[in-house]
């Protein structure tokens, strides 16, 4: 298996604090992409922050690539997990341009192939005449397809998407469904879904588990 969640716990820090997952499991295949449904609040965020190293389980593993990433006494950095996420809100830095947001996971990259690996981004997500722009400059489209470039940049071994499709107006929805199929499938990545609307995860996903 290319990723395994396995039987992982976990709650917020706190007195009393509520159990958010409760001995969860999952099992993907490399280039899969699985959805996650579930309703507001049910954990779905969470989950995305446990694979990416943003939280850490209180019980149970999660395995990668077959290195164990997180467990009782393990833990491994974000960013040497090599698992790119898209957030709901995209989280673009607004004061760096497309090109800057794109490159600013590259830091291990020598500037000429930084620049390079831009290149090729804004290609992939075809936006390549926008590279100056700053994303209060660029359409809610535009900027969730630069949040997905920047995540790509790097060369995640997986892509995790939170609510990929939740900020965006009805009319451009299934454009836009359409459009990040075509970008899933030219990268070829292994990609994990949560929403809470089916009909998206349908759309992008091949397979749909419930939390
Ligand atoms: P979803 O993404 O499915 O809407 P979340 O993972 O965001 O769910 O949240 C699950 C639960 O955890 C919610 O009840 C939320 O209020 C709570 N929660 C989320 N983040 C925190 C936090 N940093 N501290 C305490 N509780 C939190
Ligand atoms: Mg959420």
């Amino acid at each position: 298996m290319f990723l395994e969640i396995d039987s992982v716990s976990f709650a917020y820090p706190g007195k009393n604090a509520p159990w958010i997952l409760s001995e969860y499991s999952l099992s993907m295949e490399a280039g899969e992409r699985v959805g996650i449904a579930g309703p507001s609040g049910r954990g779905k965020s969470t989950l995305l922050r446990i694979i990416a190293g943003l939280e850490c389980p209180l019980q149970g593993s999660v395995t990668l690539d077959g290195r164990r990433v997180a467990s009782r006494d393990i833990y491994v950095a974000p960013e040497d997990r090599q698992v790119g996420m898209v957030f709901q809100d995209y989280g673009l830095f607004p004061h760096m341009t497309v090109a800057q947001n794109i490159a600013y996971g590259l830091f291990r990259l020598r500037r000429a192939e930084r620049r390079q690996q831009v290149v090729t981004m804004l290609e992939l997500i075809r936006m390549r005449d926008l590279a100056a722009r700053y994303p209060y400059e660029i359409s809610g489209g535009q900027q969730q397809r630069v949040a997905i470039a920047r995540a790509l940049a790097p060369n995640p071994k997986l892509l995790l998407l939170d609510e990929p499709l939740s900020n965006l107006d009805a009319t451009l929805r299934a454009d836009i469904r359409a459009e990040m199929c075509e970008i899933m499938e030219s990268s070829r990545i292994t990609c994990l879904f949560v929403s809470h609307d089916l009909d998206d995860l349908a759309a992008l996903c091949g397979r749909i588990e419930t939390l």
